[in-house]
């Protein structure tokens, strides 16, 4: 059965007080990607006339960090922030972005009104440092300037931003943003690199089918949800191969599990036994772990729509898997 990990002594992620190093690389003419060895990542796209800032960040006081080096490239305005989806460590950090239009997508909006609260709270619970500056937050929640339901395009002057909704996966509303002139994604937490898929929220089988659509795209270059900016196609095509791997794996043993009428604990096992030896030293995997389990055996027995996370919900759920 599970081994104890060291790791898995304090909820969640909330003995993880590491400091990260930031990396702001150039990954394609005017092209940015704001990373954090494995921490949520910011993109930047500057065209003629402003920019687009992809993830805000989790709060304002991180997202002036963001704002600094995108001022260290170039004084255009940010005139846009594209929230990939509604999780807290993204877009709580959109108020130091003023005046800028907030963009993302029908689902996403749906979200925020239906379960942004709750996600709020178990979020900062779970992952204290991510929230730094958590004072620097206004009251209420982020809420979209402009919505869509598909895809749109948004002009940088000459410069075309295409945001596409794809299909659900990470979450039901994610977007990916695609610059055609340089053949680059921005693809939120879509695609993973060295780093572990939260799917606590997830759709697990439509997910490998929005792989498929990210793929179809071609990129030459991708900027993932975490961790380091691939600005190779090799790159690119290792990250999407590592993410479908992983939720192969993780809803595979689900299956498994549900098929056999193992209860959740012995889920936990099956996926351990399918997922400890490939993917344990990716970055947040002990803290993924049993929010995932949860999602992948709730989808497997037909639950449809990810129950809600809560504070309260997260330290059971973690006492019962983790603890
Ligand atoms: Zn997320």
């Amino acid at each position: 059965m599970t081994t104890a990990r060291p790791s898995a002594a304090a909820f969640a992620s909330t003995g993880d007080m590491q400091a990260k190093t930031v990396s702001f690389d150039e990954i394609g003419k005017g092209l940015y990607a704001y990373t954090a060895e494995g921490d949520p990542n910011s993109g930047i796209i500057i065209g003629d006339d402003g920019c687009m800032v992809v993830d805000a960040q989790a709060t304002p006081l991180m997202a002036e960090d963001v704002i600094a080096r995108v001022r260290s490239v170039t004084d255009k305005p940010i005139r846009y922030v594209l929230l990939t989806h509604y999780h807290a460590v993204r877009v709580l950090g959109a108020a130091a972005y003023e005046g800028a239009t907030i963009i993302a997508s029908t689902g996403t909006r749906n979200l925020i009104v239906e379960r942004g609260e709750q996600d709020k709270a178990s979020e900062i619970g779970r992952f204290p440092r991510l929230f730094r500056g958590e004072g620097s937050i206004p009251a209420g929640l982020t809420w979209p300037h402009v919505t869509f339901d598909k895809s749109m395009s948004v002009w940088l002057g000459r410069r075309e931003v295409k945001l596409m909704h794809l299909g659900r996966g990470h979450t039901a509303g994610d977007i990916v943003a695609y610059v055609p002139d340089e053949n680059t994604v921005f693809s939120g937490d879509l695609v993973e690199y060295h780093s572990a898929c939260y799917c606590g929220d997830g759709h697990f089988k439509d997910w490998q089918k929005t792989l498929d659509a990210v793929e179809m795209l071609g990129a030459r270059a991708l900027v993932p949800g975490r961790g380091a900016a691939l600005a190779k196609p090799a790159q690119v095509g290792e990250a999407i191969a590592l993410t479908r791997d992983f939720l192969t794996r993780l809803y595979g043993a689900a299956e498994r599990a549900v098929a056999k009428g193992a209860t959740l604990k012995e889920a936990m096992a099956m996926v351990r036994e399918a997922m400890d030896t490939r993917f344990a030293s990716f970055a947040i995997y002990e803290h993924c772990l049993p929010f995932n389990v949860s999602r992948a055996y709730d989808e497997a027995r037909g639950i449809e729509h990810p129950v809600i996370w809560t504070a309260e919900r997260d330290r059971e759920m973690w006492a019962a898997l983790q603890g």
